[in-house]
């Protein structure tokens, strides 16, 4: 069985379609895939309409985050939430926040570029997201596409990194809140790649153990932003905590280098994390 539990399609910042995701991900030799675009379900729909056979889909999503401290700016959460029953009022409501603060803080960062000399057209930006689910790897492709920059991750490198002068942050939700908000929903928040530094600070530990007591109910522990002593530390945090692991590659398509199945999930794992989501079922034969 070889499961790997966080992907994104063009549905969210991904470069394949759900359709075209789930056919990679049965081409890599994958049994057990989750769809987790950012802050939508919209790619659901066509995932269990194109699933293909003998491949389990479970349905997921990465819900956009803050932890907030005194005196200091916010620390971003990534979320994973699987199983949870995508009509729950309140996580509605949510999403629709979110995604239009991801609209607005979108428009604010290529403003910033453009006012700089970048040629960015902000229309043509948003004419290329689905469903307003834009972040920082559409304005990425745009650089490339002006031919500001050579690659995706150049443009990350040297314009759209969180400290960047043309950064904008986004008013993502109280991550105790969207713990909540997915337990409600009967889903299984996990935490995503949280040691993967390079994204910004990173939570310490009694934060998780706060999020522990909150609802949460996973820590993914094996992802390419982590290294062998960071997987270490989460999987000791997991065991302590009684929660479950993941390990996930966090595929792109084309807007990362990682390839699908880069990191994968245990098994008996998976099987607990089903059995703890009551708000969806996963798609199967
Ligand atoms: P946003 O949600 O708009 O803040 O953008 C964050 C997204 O940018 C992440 O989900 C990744 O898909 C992508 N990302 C972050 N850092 C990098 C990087 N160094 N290279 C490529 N993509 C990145
Ligand atoms: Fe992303
Ligand atoms: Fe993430
Ligand atoms: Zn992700």
């Amino acid at each position: 069985m070889r499961i790997d539990l966080h992907t994104h399609s063009s549905v969210s910042d991904g470069t394949e379609t759900p359709a075209e995701l789930l056919a990679t991900a049965r081409n890599a030799g994958l049994d057990v895939v989750a769809l987790t675009d950012h802050d939508t379900t919209d790619g659901w729909a066509e995932a269990e309409r194109t699933r293909p056979a003998g491949l389990t889909v479970v349905p997921g999503m990465e819900l956009s985050c803050r932890w907030f401290l005194p005196d200091q700016p916010p620390i971003s959460v990534h979320l994973l939430a699987y199983l949870f029953d995508p009509r729950h009022p309140a996580l509605v409501d949510e999403l629709v926040r979110l995604r239009t603060e991801r609209l607005s803080r979108g428009e604010r960062i290529v403003q910033n570029l453009v006012d700089d000399g970048y040629p960015l057209v902000w229309d043509d930006i948003v004419a290329g997201c689905s469903g307003g689910v834009i972040g920082r790897p559409h304005v990425a492709r745009a650089l490339v596409r002006a031919g500001a920059v050579g690659s995706v991750d150049e443009a990350f490198a040297s314009l759209l990194h969180h400290r960047s002068p043309y950064y904008v942050a986004k008013a993502d939700t109280e991550v105790i809140d969207g713990i909540r908000i997915v337990r409600d929903a009967g889903g299984v928040p996990v935490f995503a790649h949280g040691l993967a530094r390079k994204r910004g600070r990173v939570l310490d530990d009694d934060t998780v153990r706060a999020m522990a007591e909150a609802g949460l109910l996973g820590i993914e522990v094996d992802h390419p932003d982590h290294d062998p002593e960071e997987r270490a530390h989460m999987s000791g945090l997991a065991k302590e905590l009684d929660l479950v692991t993941t390990g996930s590659s966090d595929y792109h398509g084309t807007n990362k280098t990682t390839p699908i199945a880069a990191c994968t999930t245990e098994p008996e794992q998976l099987e607990m994390l089903l059995a703890l989501g009551t708000g969806s079922p996963v798609y199967r034969d």
